[in-house]
């Protein structure tokens, strides 16, 4: 099959103000780290963007102070309407700067502009806005008559989705009243100190939200500081469970959102095109670079076939190259070292015995670039079937009954989401009901609302974020005093 070449259709550049450099926010202003400096390039080009602080401990310290200065001084005095309006308007600048946002996301991240523009940021703006509504309402949270916030909140978020996992993170802290330190990924730290700059045009009250910037070792630092009352955290299950031991014994909260390896189930009476387009947004949106990736399909046995040939089709068809080209559908992997990553557990698939289907597209010379890969003959025992292998990798299996597609789907460490496709709402329900995972969707894939928890089973963590249910993990009961170490 011929394609027609779609002219390129780049967006502009001109709109973001990237500085040469930037230096940490910390009490409202931004100020040069004590220690060093490290540059965060474009995975697309693998050019340099800025360079940034890298925050040490004595810089962790001057933002958990300032953080508790804001707290107990101002953001604990207001009343729920007024943090309301902070947070509203936060959310309306980032609508204003929405453009602006999901190209310099793009540049950093690496992931599509079709994606930072179209999914990353209105769903960054719904969370503001979601949570700025229940500002003033906490005493209906079901939470108890009068709930009290934590206090000082450590936060710690991946470069997957840099953007929005900050919004997932600040947003319901700040609307339960407490104040913040986060710490964007090494690799991604650019849209969080853009995010800076609008707490500062939105006049949000000096410390409330700090950003430090840096590796592992900054939030390492920030976790084990004795100051803050509560830790966020998104990423790898080492680290989270790192982060579990360092906080174990002492009265610190913690949410820990973690890896997955989603089972996204087909069914034979199900609408086969739209399985198809459900298993491609499952699997290779955001390049795979997502905790829920529904990244084992399990397939009926008399319809694979069928499936995997719709499939190799549809993917033929994906677009893979520059991210801030319009028509583009797979970016580029966000680093060197998840290229390797990714790399070697293809490797160990096809030692294993699994077969590979790769897309031919072309990759371009510079960056970090994956094809489209599909894995058949591939047996639950296979790391490919197991690992998390956070790229554009999908592990195909078959099942001949719902029990046993059950048993494959519940056959991980793993617990954070899954997906059922067929016609019958009774089937759906019973597989619902019997799979272990936080997040099932029906007839769809990867779909994120600001109303609805998110969280996961097992080794992909505890407690929610989302909704009501978000709230509670930044608010103790009017009787239970706010721990802390
Ligand atoms: P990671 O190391 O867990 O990184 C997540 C965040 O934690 C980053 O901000 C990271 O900083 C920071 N961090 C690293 N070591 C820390 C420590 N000891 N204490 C406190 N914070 C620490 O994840 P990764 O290396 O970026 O990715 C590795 C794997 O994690 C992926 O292949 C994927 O399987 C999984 N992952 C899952 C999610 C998810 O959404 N659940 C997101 C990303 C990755 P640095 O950026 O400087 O490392
Ligand atoms: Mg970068």
């Amino acid at each position: 099959m011929t394609f027609l070449d779609y002219a390129p259709a780049p967006e502009s550049t001109s709109i973001v103000d990237i500085k040469p450099s930037y230096g940490l926010f910390i009490g409202g202003k931004f100020v040069d780290a004590s220690g060093d400096t490290f540059a965060t390039i474009s995975p697309s080009t693998e050019e340099h963007i800025t360079t940034v602080g890298e925050a040490n401990a004595a810089d962790v310290d001057k933002a958990v102070q300032a953080a508790r200065v804001a707290f107990d001084k101002t953001w604990s005095k207001l009343s729920g309407s007024e943090r309301g309006k902070y947070l509203f308007r936060i959310a309306r600048i980032i609508q204003e700067r929405s453009r602006e946002l999901a190209i310099a996301e793009t540049i950093d991240n690496g992931k599509p502009i079709r994606e930072t523009r179209d999914v990353d940021l209105p769903l960054v703006a719904a969370w503001f806005f979601y949570y700025a509504g229940w500002a003033d309402k906490l005493e209906y949270a079901g939470l108890g008559p009068k709930p009290q916030a934590l206090g000082v909140a450590a936060q710690i978020v991946p470069w997957n989705f840099p953007l929005l996992m900050l919004a997932w993170k600040i947003a319901p802290a700040l609307a339960a009243g407490n104040t913040v330190v986060l710490k964007p990924a090494e690799t991604t730290p650019l849209t969080a100190l853009l995010f800076a700059e609008i707490c500062q045009q939105a006049g949000l009250p000096d410390g409330v939200v700090n950003i430090i910037t840096g590796a592992g070792a900054t939030g390492a630092a920030l976790v084990a500081h004795p100051g803050i009352n509560k830790v966020a955290f998104t990423g790898s299950t080492p680290v989270g469970r790192s982060i579990a031991a360092s906080l174990a014994g002492t009265d610190v909260r913690a949410t820990l959102e973690l890896g997955g390896k989603g089972a996204n189930i087909v069914f034979d009476d199900a609408a086969i095109d739209q399985a198809i387009e459900g298993i491609v947004s499952g699997i290779f949106f955001n390049q795979g670079h997502v905790c829920c990736a529904g990244s084992r399909l399990l397939v009926q046995e008399n319809i694979h076939d069928d499936v995997l040939h719709r499939l190799q089709r549809r993917l033929t068809t994906l677009r893979l190259g520059d991210p801030l080209d319009k028509n583009t559908d797979i970016g580029a992997v966000n680093s060197k070292a998840q290229l390797e990553r990714i790399s070697a557990l293809v490797d160990a698939g096809e030692a294993e015995g699994a077969t590979r289907w790769s897309s031919e597209c072309v990759l371009p010379e510079k960056g970090f670039w994956f094809q489209p890969t599909v894995f058949t003959n591939v047996h639950t025992s296979h790391r490919v079937a197991q690992e998390e292998i956070f790229g554009p990798v999908l592990s195909v299996m078959t099942f001949r009954t719902p029990d046993e597609a059950i048993a494959k789907a519940n056959n991980t460490p793993y617990g954070l989401s899954a997906g059922i496709w067929t016609e019958k709402a009774s089937r759906m329900l019973a597989m619902a009901n019997s799979l272990r995972a936080g997040v099932i969707w029906a007839n769809t894939f990867n779909k994120f609302d600001p109303s609805s928890p998110f969280g996961g089973y097992q080794e992909s963590g505890y407690g929610r974020e989302g909704g009501r249910h978000g709230l509670a993990a930044y608010l103790a009961a009017d009787d239970q005093k706010a721990g802390g170490r």
